[in-house]
């Protein structure tokens, strides 16, 4: 899935000549002393903590540097996040060889995949922004071609790649060109081929980089306090890409991002590299390791279901790994999911999805039924974005404005939310909706009070007002930081909650035009968790049953490129052989808390149920389950 190998080899390889010449030289003394010449080893590349990996063509190569005979085999994909515990990928070969290269290819893979993790946090907390993450030219030298490759990996944009790609004049071109509109014709008279970006520091450097002739490519605010930055977007009105330089941390990122910039860089990505902790463990020789713990582990859980019987159900989300979708008893989406288990006499639900999920299923739960779930910290990234003390100051700002809040809004949330938030639209007569079902909620909350406050996903909510004819500048995107104006509110039809998931918002409009470009006639389907100009651009959109339906229908042959999560797109890809599918990104997105739940978590959790002990279990209190029940059973009900 990694779409550059080549670029990246090409550019690894003298790296990996002069990291094994200063690392094992004339040979490894240690090894040739004590492990005898025949014996073979199999290995384990397993996480020591969470991140995204980036490096794993690289790694390969530096083992086939040292031991063409040395078998490597990457379990996850370059750009794929990954938890603890995790095994990215396994090796076999010649003992000797395996432990000679076994520094110098974990060095390649942690420092890259350090750099990758830290471009996620960024990507991450700029969500539900436009803006893009940059990297800058602070990387190691000579490693510039791996660390931007790690950048890319992490969901983050390169800038140049160095001084010859882009024309970039700052403040000491502009003194020597005496003013910045001379500097540009001087660039462009000599370089009318490259993309020009200018620096500006103030306003007034910011106006005339405007008046520029034809308009620049790219504007860099440099170092500029938030309040400049913002009248910097308003007077440039987006004529020009703007980029935000200078001092960016993560925790200035987010509020950076909210001021409407179209880009940030930021020098740290590559400069300041933690590798990301990834060790080599042996597992001997002859051992299967990994295959053999596997298939142990799924032996066991199916034991302890034989045993159980009917008093335990598995479910199974689409996102989760295959080893734990094989084991669930029930697949589907969310809710479905949480309404299956309470349909059967199930005393154990064991729920295989991310918090929330749990959450809907203890609601739903009939009497006696008790929800657990193989690692309760897996929680949902769009869900954690609204928080209820602060959809309650929301509310009440709503009321201070428009004097009787709960008479002029409805409150309506998905279904990937918190129990306290679904108990929330309960209590103030609001709705829960699913993917499918939001349009129905939209249009029935409209009917009840003349606005609508939409939780926790922006682009769900936007996308579903804009199909039913809402126009866009009727709907205002909530913004926790700078409370909106009276005026904002009282022209607002639809309010939207600034949350989003982390996963779906991956997909770029630019990535819809480059597959359709690479496979001519492919049909796009995509989760309408996606961003606005992804779903338009798309030739579908619909919930992942949606999704899963519409591939199961078409006919042989058909082409597919689908916007969702990697686990349920590789799936797909396995189950319809008969069809062409390929993720819409280039880099798949994977949700990191899905992949939280692994065959070992399933069978502790089940191991223990077996031995009449309960663990993880998900309890929701019974004054929320009562309200979110309330909004769910609205649902069901338009
Ligand atoms: S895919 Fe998105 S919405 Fe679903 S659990 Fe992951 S972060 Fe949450």
């Amino acid at each position: 899935m990694v779409p550059d190998n080549k670029a990246l080899l090409r550019a690894a390889e003298p790296l990996i000549e002069l990291a094994i010449r200063e690392d094992i030289g004339p040979g490894d003394a240690t090894g040739e002393a004590v492990l005898p010449a025949e014996q073979r080893l199999h290995g384990q590349v397993m996480a020591k903590a969470a991140g995204v990996v980036a490096g794993l063509p690289v790694m390969e190569a530096v083992f086939h540097r040292v031991d063409p005979a040395i078998l490597f085999t990457a379990l996850v994909d370059d750009g794929q996040e990954i938890v603890p515990g995790e095994i990215v990928a396994e090796v076999r070969g010649p003992a000797r060889s395996l432990l000679a290269a076994e520094r110098t290819a974990l060095n390649f893979l942690q420092r890259m995949s350090g750099i990758a993790t830290l471009t996620r946090q960024y990507v991450d907390a700029v969500a539900g922004t436009q803006a893009a993450i940059l990297d800058t030219r602070k990387t190691a030298p000579g490693f510039r071609v791996l660390d931007k490759y790690a950048v890319r990996m992490g969901g983050g944009r390169n800038h140049r790649e160095g001084l010859y790609d882009m024309i970039l004049i700052k403040d000491n071109h502009i003194e020597a060109a005496e003013g910045i509109v001379p500097a540009i014709r001087l660039a462009r008279a000599l370089h009318p081929e490259l993309p020009i970006e200018v620096e500006v520091k103030n306003l007034r450097e910011l106006r005339e980089a405007l008046s520029a002739e034809p308009a620049l490519d790219r504007i860099m605010l440099d170092n500029m306090d938030l309040r400049t930055m913002r009248e910097a977007v308003a007077l440039t009105a987006r004529r020009v890409e703007l980029e935000a330089s200078g001092g960016v941390t993560l925790e200035s990122v987010g509020a950076i991002a909210s001021t409407g910039v179209d880009c940030i860089s930021v020098g740290a990505l590559t400069h300041s590299v933690r590798a990301l902790d990834l060790s080599l463990d042996v597992l001997g020789k002859g051992t299967r390791g990994l295959a053999t713990r596997s298939r142990k582990q799924a032996e066991r859980v199916r034991g302890i279901k034989e045993v159980l019987g009917r008093r335990l159900v598995i479910l199974g989300h689409h996102y989760q790994r295959d080893e734990v979708i094989a084991l669930a008893d029930y697949r589907g989406d969310s809710y479905q999911l949480a309404h299956e288990g309470a349909q059967t006499d199930a005393e154990y639900i064991v729920f295989c999805g991310v918090h929330f999920m749990a959450e809907t299923a203890a609601i739903l739960a009939g009497p006696g039924q008790r929800v657990l779930m193989p690692d309760p910290t897996a929680g949902c990234y769009l869900a954690d974005t609204a928080d209820l003390e602060d959809v309650e100051q929301a509310w009440a700002r709503l009321d201070s404005v428009l004097g009787g809040v709960e008479e002029q809004v409805t409150p309506v949330t998905y279904v990937n939310s918190t129990a306290a938030l679904k108990a929330f639209c309960g209590r103030h007569r609001g709705i829960v909706c699913t993917s499918s079902s939001a349009e129905r909620a939209i249009r029935w909350a409209l009917a009840q009070r003349p606005r609508v406050f939409f939780f926790p996903d922006q682009h769900l909510g936007r996308n579903t007002a804009h199909r039913m004819g809402i126009a866009l500048e009727d709907m205002l995107l909530w913004d926790r930081r700078l409370l909106p104006s009276s005026e904002a509110i009282l022209r607002a039809k639809v309010v939207l909650w600034p949350g989003a998931c982390n996963v779906h918002q991956r997909f770029l409009p630019e990535s819809v035009a480059a597959v359709r470009e690479r496979f001519p006639g492919i049909r796009v389907l995509v989760h309408p968790e996606c961003r606005m100009e992804v779903v338009e651009l798309a030739d579908d959109a619909g919930s992942t049953s949606y999704i899963i339906q519409q591939v199961q229908a078409a006919p042989p042959g058909t082409r597919w490129a689908i916007g969702t999560e990697s686990h349920l797109v590789q799936r797909l890809q396995r189950e319809h052989p008969e069809q062409q599918i390929v993720s819409l990104a280039g880099v798949p997105p994977f949700c990191r808390t899905m992949a939280q739940t692994t065959l070992g978590n399933l069978t502790l959790v089940l191991e223990a149920l077996a031995a009449g002990t309960v663990t993880n279990e998900v309890v929701v209190d019974g004054e929320t389950a009562r309200w979110a029940k309330v909004a769910l059973e609205r649902m069901l009900r338009v």
